[in-house]
């Protein structure tokens, strides 16, 4: 592997993004491409919305409001106010100015534009360089079975904010999706494929179902390293551990390496959870142990270093 590896990172919305920035903060920004989530898309007053898509645009564009994690910085809510006003569902928080990308998408979809160029073009337009690229040009819905019955992923994630029980959860679409060629290029090129500590099952879940690209990194000789989206055995934010127990997996270090088994050759996780080292790695993963939490920027930058370091290191021992 070469000292500024090609690399590709898997990556959904608030977790892939501060891995996207740790990375793109570093050196090895340069060979970087990224493959993000689209199965949380949907349609909202007519629009076409793309948060996870968007929360690494904007993200990467330094434009993202740090404090939710989400939507623009000094955006405001006018247009979700009038839209309340007359009588329209607005659980799904839009900002002004990010109705603007909403539109935008949707127009140029109207227009028969590729998912891909569109996303490609809003990342541009907003100053972003490293490739920011989707998975499928098709239409892939998160669809999550509950006790209150079937919910879109953002009506379970923002309008039931997470509270129902996770009983199941499909990919509506997924098995008529073709892969992009950008998509399978940025696998079959890499040397070394990152997953981020993004959802195994509904971020990194919809990009690895996509027939084809689960194939791809399984055969591609790049390698492959997922850090943990769980400290101490529970998510930073968000359901992923509960949905990962109630799904039947083991909810900690075990069934992150279950559901990307066949796919990583290394995992890193943080301190808290060096109970699991031996573990794993009698599973045959490399493990790292370091601090995994990344709140400010020296800190993203400072684990996707030590991420990318850590596998030119394994390979330099296995080709020794
Ligand atoms: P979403 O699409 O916005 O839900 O975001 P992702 O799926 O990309 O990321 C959600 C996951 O990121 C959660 O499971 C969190 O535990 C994890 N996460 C968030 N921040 C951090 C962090 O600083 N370190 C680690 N290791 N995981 C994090
Ligand atoms: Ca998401």
């Amino acid at each position: 592997m070469s000292r500024c590896p090609k690399i590709t990172l898997l990556a959904g919305g608030v977790g892939g993004a501060k891995a996207a920035e740790g990375l793109a903060s570093s050196h090895y920004r340069w060979n970087l491409q990224i493959i993000g989530n689209v199965a949380d898309d949907q349609e909202f007053h007519g629009l076409w919305v793309s948060p996870d898509i968007d929360t690494l645009t904007y993200s990467l564009a330094d434009l993202i409001d740090r404090q939710h994690g989400w939507g623009l910085r000094g955006d405001s809510s006018n247009t979700l106010h009038c839209l309340e006003r007359l009588g329209a569902e607005t659980w799904m928080q839009l900002g002004d100015m990010d109705f603007a990308t909403h539109i935008f998408r949707t127009e140029q979809r109207r227009l028969g534009r590729r998912p891909t160029e569109i996303a490609t073009q809003i990342a541009k337009r907003l100053g972003v360089e490293i490739p920011l690229l989707l998975p499928t040009d098709d239409r892939v819905q998160t669809r999550i079975g509950t006790d209150r019955g079937w919910l879109s992923f953002q009506e379970y994630f923002v309008r039931e904010r997470c509270a129902p029980q996770v009983l199941e959860v499909r990919f509506d679409g997924i098995e008529q999706a073709r892969p992009t060629a950008e998509a399978l290029a940025a696998i079959r090129d890499a040397e070394l494929i990152l997953i981020a500590p993004s959802n195994p099952i509904v971020s990194i879940g919809p990009i690895l179902a996509t027939p084809g690209i689960r194939d791809a990194i399984s055969r591609s000789d790049a390698y492959c390293i997922a850090i943990s989206p769980l400290i101490g055995g529970k998510t930073v934010k968000g359901p992923a551990d509960r949905m990962m127990s109630s799904l039947g997996y083991q909810s900690d270090l075990l069934g992150i390496a279950e559901l990307y088994h066949g796919l990583i050759d290394a995992l890193v996780i943080d301190r808290q959870d060096q109970p699991h080292q031996a573990a794993l790695e009698s599973l045959g993963l490399a493990v790292s142990v370091t601090d995994t939490l990344m709140s400010q920027p020296q800190q993203k930058q400072a684990l996707m270093e030590h991420c990318v370091e850590f596998a030119l290191a394994q390979q330099d021992r296995s080709a020794a």
